[in-house]
């Protein structure tokens, strides 16, 4: 059995970064992703969007990580040259009621620290958007679009020029705590490959299953995980609109069927959200129609028959009973008890965001 310093389980956007993060102070780290890439499942089926921090409760872990993680990916991609475009975006009133629900979003992203949204009324809406049907606007100039795919890859290079090491197909079946160490057991063996003093489980749909392969692990630390499928569909043709436009959230917190960019300028809308009881991530197509009648209340002209499936992602939920938006969960040690873990646990948006401020915080827990 080989020791090795820290262990991080999952080569998603916050397995990678935390790496990165943790290899740069001369920790010796080993990444085990089990598939053969990195980040093939919600780091690579998502928006693709920078959020500026305006929807998370004010103090949430949500909303400081979003918020520092937004500055830190500006400025990481900038210095690499990753591909993104700060486009900006409209979140949409199309009913007086809907107004309430963005003058509370501008509340809260003021309490977030995110002061430079702007009014627009539906004039002024519609010389900057001729195709957008609203009755007023939210601007949000701070949020953006990553190539996911290349801020993935570099922040592997980094890890790995650091020392890093990644090995694909290694599935994590089993942690055993010891005096020594937490010894780790990977598919298809029954004794431990490795023994690690610190092990990050940044398993993103699968953390809550790897925790439950702690031996002996309290079982009150694992929270009750449900599956959330987003799907998308894309917009042949030519983008009606410049920027990202969203409408106003619905009273649960869901952000709707909002319309994003590719870096290529490309439409799509999504994602939708249905519960769901395991991991698939087809779309239907069927779901078409009811996306173009979301959709037409804020661009009247869609037209379903330009829609067609897409990716999907799943949002692994952690909601207690009647909290609308369960915050990021993050228990170490001094939560669980076990010397040297951290699980990550509801990592859903913003995680890609968040993502460098989160590492950043997990590798100060694993010091
Ligand atoms: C529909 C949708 C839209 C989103 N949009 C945005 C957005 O626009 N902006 C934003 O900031 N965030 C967004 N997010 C959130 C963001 O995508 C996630 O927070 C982030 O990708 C989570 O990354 P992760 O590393 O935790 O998980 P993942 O990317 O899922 O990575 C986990 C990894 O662990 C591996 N693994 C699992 N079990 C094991 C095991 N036993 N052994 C070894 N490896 C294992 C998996 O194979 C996987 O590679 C969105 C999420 C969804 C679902």
């Amino acid at each position: 059995m080989n020791d090795v310093d820290c262990i991080v389980i999952g080569a998603g956007v916050i397995g990678l970064a935390a790496a990165r993060v943790m290899a740069a102070r001369e920790r010796e780290v080993v990444i085990l992703e089990r598939e053969r890439q990195f980040g093939l499942h919600t780091s690579s089926r998502n928006s693709e969007v920078i959020h500026a921090g305006i929807h998370y409760p004010a103090n949430s872990l949500k909303a400081k990580l979003c918020v520092a993680g937004r500055d830190l990916l500006y400025r990481y991609c900038a210095e690499r040259g990753i591909e993104h475009r700060r486009c900006g975006k409209y979140t949409v009133a199309t009913s007086t009621e809907q107004l309430q629900m963005l003058e509370k979003i501008e509340a809260n992203a003021r309490a977030n620290g995110v002061v430079d949204l702007q009014w627009l009324d539906a004039a002024q809406v519609m010389r900057a958007e001729p195709q957008l049907r609203c009755i007023r606007a939210l601007s949000s100039p701070m949020t953006g679009i990553i190539d996911s795919h290349a801020y993935l890859q570099s922040l592997l290079a980094d890890a790995q020029s650091s020392g890093a090491t990644i090995a694909y197909g290694t599935e994590v079946t089993a942690l055993r705590p010891t005096p020594a160490g937490i010894e780790i057991v990977v598919a298809p063996d029954a004794d431990p490959a490795v023994r690690a003093q610190f092990v990050l489980n940044s398993a993103g749909l699968q953390a809550h299953r790897v925790a439950a392969s702690v031996v002996g692990f309290p079982a009150q630390y694992i929270p009750n995980v449900r599956y959330a499928k987003g799907s998308y569909f894309s917009l042949s043709g030519a983008s009606p609109f410049s920027r990202l436009v969203y409408p106003a959230p619905a009273p649960g917190g869901h952000l709707g069927i909002h319309l994003t960019l590719d870096l290529a300028g490309h439409a799509r809308f999504g994602p939708d959200t249905e519960w769901v009881n395991s991991i698939d991530y087809r779309v239907d197509p069927k779901r078409a129609m009811v996306f173009a009648d979301l959709i037409r209340h804020y661009w009247p002209a869609v037209d379903a028959g330009r829609l067609s499936p897409a990716h999907a992602g799943i949002r692994p939920k952690v909601s207690d009973a009647g909290e609308a938006t369960p915050d990021f969960r993050i228990s170490g040690p001094e939560e669980h008890g076990v010397a040297g873990l951290v699980n990550l646990f509801g990592i859903e948006s913003p995680g890609l965001t968040a993502s460098l401020a989160l590492a950043e915080y997990v590798a100060a827990m694993m010091h």
